[in-house]
């Protein structure tokens, strides 16, 4: 028999990165007692546990699981590292493992942060809706990993074994504490490096402020029931209405 952990009792892996640490900030905000699981800590705050080791590694899971009924996973490799391995070994083989942790620490909700590249074939998408195939040709490994990880924990969802999943798809995401896109942005700006235009100047890129993202995530994983259609769903998560929880 499996132990009913407590409802306000969650996880997040990859909680000491970018998006990790906003969300970890919300979820303390809404009561919830935090578990970040990391292979690094970067900070500390009350209410939170961190628990350091790599998702490869069930065991450690398991210690940082313990009584969560929620996980958030949004860990990743930098997609800059461009190491093939790498992406292989964390996205692919490690979310394996996160799933059979989850069920064997009895946990109910897995809310996994993918991307909206996994629908991208190189050319503007405009309102596209989440029923959109997944890119046949992703424009790199990185993607390609996001995708196999997207489906595997979307195939995880199981009403029967109380074991409910979503994904959360955001683009570009931005806001305080953005290590990469912003920083990257100005750095080429700097370097003279933003005089051309590719293309006519009307390409389409989609960025998120990064509490949107935290927003998306939180009300996917305290709407996801037996009974919502959010089970096994894919959403894209962009910029409308200011955040109000
Ligand atoms: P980030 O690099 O700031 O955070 C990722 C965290 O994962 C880091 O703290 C890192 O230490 C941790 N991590 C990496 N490998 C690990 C492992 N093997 N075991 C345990 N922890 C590990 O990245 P981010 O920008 O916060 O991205 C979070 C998620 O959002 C990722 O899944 C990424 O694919 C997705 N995403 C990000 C963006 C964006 O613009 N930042 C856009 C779309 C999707």
């Amino acid at each position: 028999t499996r132990i009913r952990p407590s409802n306000k009792r969650c996880a997040v892996i990859g909680g000491s990165g970018f998006l990790g640490r906003h969300l970890v900030e919300r979820l303390v905000d809404r009561g919830y007692a935090v578990a970040v699981f990391d292979i690094r800590q970067s900070y500390e705050l009350p209410g939170v546990t961190f628990y350091q080791g790599d998702l490869c590694d069930k065991h450690a899971l398991l210690v940082a699981l313990k009584d969560v009924s929620i996980v958030f996973h949004c860990a990743s490799p930098a997609p800059a590292s461009d190491d093939r391995a790498l992406f292989q070994r964390v996205n692919i083989d490690g979310t394996r493992t996160v799933i059979q942790a989850c069920h064997e620490a009895g946990v109910q909700k897995l809310v996994l942060t993918s991307s909206a590249s996994v629908v991208f074939e190189g050319t503007d998408i405009k309102n596209a809706k989440e029923d959109l195939p997944y890119a046949k040709r992703p424009i790199d490994y990185y993607t390609e990993t996001k995708i196999q990880q997207e489906k595997m924990v979307l195939e995880a969802c199981s009403k029967e074994n109380d074991f409910l999943t979503v994904a959360i798809r955001p683009h570009g995401i931005f806001g305080p504490r953005d290590p990469q896109l912003v920083p990257i942005l100005v750095d080429a700006a700097r370097r003279g490096k933003m005089k051309f235009i590719i293309g006519d100047g009307c390409n389409l890129v989609d960025f998120t402020y990064v509490e949107n993202v935290v927003h998306g995530h939180i009300l996917a994983a305290e709407r996801l029931k037996t009974d919502s259609p959010l089970c096994a769903q894919a959403y894209h998560i962009t910029n409308d209405e200011p955040v109000r929880f």
